[in-house]
């Protein structure tokens, strides 16, 4: 099967990696082409010139940008995806969408014969080197069964979610929860700390306890704790996902005070913290208003640059 890859970031370039070998051919373009290069090197990947000549002869193009805004923006112009994309193809967005966006590519696609579905993925980065991501997928039945051998490549359970745009609504209210998670227990630990409760002994109790998440279990103890802090997923797509679920509760007429509260609060950390900053560098924002470091009474210890740059341990993001 003839696939192209387009968007070797931080989580596409394990997806894509998946690709690179029987049953599939494939085809991969990165914006910078460097990137694209350095990810062929002793792979059997063609780097393609431009979205359209990664498309030509594909079978199923997926597409893994930052937004829709960026995926929609690929498809136009003499090179861009819709030049090179054949009647009876299949574009794949594996980007975590906003479901108007998808909806209006699947649209335009649709005026060509093409099928679309939006496909965002959850299990961090480590779980797209391992092949066991999450895929949440709207669209077709009938298109996804068409898909499913290259999801597969990447994903270990793939969920039909609805008609297009309920894959890319699913992701945003995962990543609000993922947001809500680490937003409430650093202000929980910061709280703690300043009481003289150190955060490991609060992290042993609350992880026996009912107020336990992800990001009690492992973010913290894992990034905050030993101020790693390592860059898997930047703090700006979690503050775009969290915006996306506060427009779509709003857009379904639900008042969700907390969710719109919390892509507030993370729209504020990107815009303190910057464009490179991982997500759970957003406790930053708590620690530095409570005038308090997180494990600072004693489970923590000062950060190096190898610290930072020390990549970690499964995170399902
Ligand atoms: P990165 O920021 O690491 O990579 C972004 C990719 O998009 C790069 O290949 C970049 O190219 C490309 N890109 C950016 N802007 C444009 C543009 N205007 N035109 C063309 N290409 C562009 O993002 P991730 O790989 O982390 O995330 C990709 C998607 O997956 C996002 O929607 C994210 O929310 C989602 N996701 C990420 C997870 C993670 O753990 N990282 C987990 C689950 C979902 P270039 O190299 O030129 O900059």
């Amino acid at each position: 099967m003839h696939v192209a890859f387009l968007g070797l970031g931080a989580i596409g370039a394990p997806m894509a990696r998946h690709l690179a070998q029987p049953p599939f051919t494939l085809a991969v373009w990165n914006r910078t082409r460097a990137t694209a290069e350095r990810f062929a090197t002793g792979l059997p990947a063609r780097v393609a010139h431009t979205p359209a000549d990664a498309a030509r002869g594909a079978e199923v193009v997926v597409t893994c940008l930052p937004t829709s805004r960026e995926v929609e923006a690929l498809l136009d112009g003499p090179e861009g995806l819709l030049a090179g994309l054949a009647p009876g193809t299949l574009l794949v967005d594996c980007t975590s969408g906003d479901p108007d966006g998808s909806r209006r590519i699947a649209a335009r696609l649709a005026a060509r014969d093409v099928a679309f579905l939006d496909a965002p993925v959850s299990g961090g980065t480590s779980g797209a080197e391992r092949g066991t991501l999450t895929v949440m997928v709207g669209g077709d039945a009938a298109v996804l069964d068409r898909a499913r051998p290259v999801l597969a490549a990447f994903g270990a359970k793939i969920v039909h979610a609805g008609p297009v745009g309920a894959g890319d609504a699913l992701k945003a209210i995962n990543n609000v929860l993922l947001a809500v998670h680490v937003w409430s227990t650093g202000e929980g630990l910061a709280a703690l700390e300043k009481a003289g409760v150190r955060a490991d002994v609060a992290l042993e109790v609350i992880n026996a306890s009912s107020g336990r998440s992800n990001s009690s279990e492992n973010l913290f103890p894992e990034r905050v704790l030993t101020r790693a802090f390592p860059r898997t997923f930047r703090l700006a797509l979690l503050a775009k996902d969290a915006g996306i679920a506060a427009d779509f509760a709003r857009a379904q007429g639900v008042d969700a005070p907390l969710i719109t509260r919390t892509a507030e609060l993370f729209r504020d950390a990107r815009g303190v913290l910057g464009e490179e900053a991982d997500h759970v560098e957003a406790v930053r924002v708590i620690e530095e208003q409570a005038g308090v470091t997180i494990g600072g009474a004693g489970a923590g210890h000062a950060e190096t640059p190898e610290e930072r740059a020390t990549d970690v341990l499964e995170q399902p993001l």
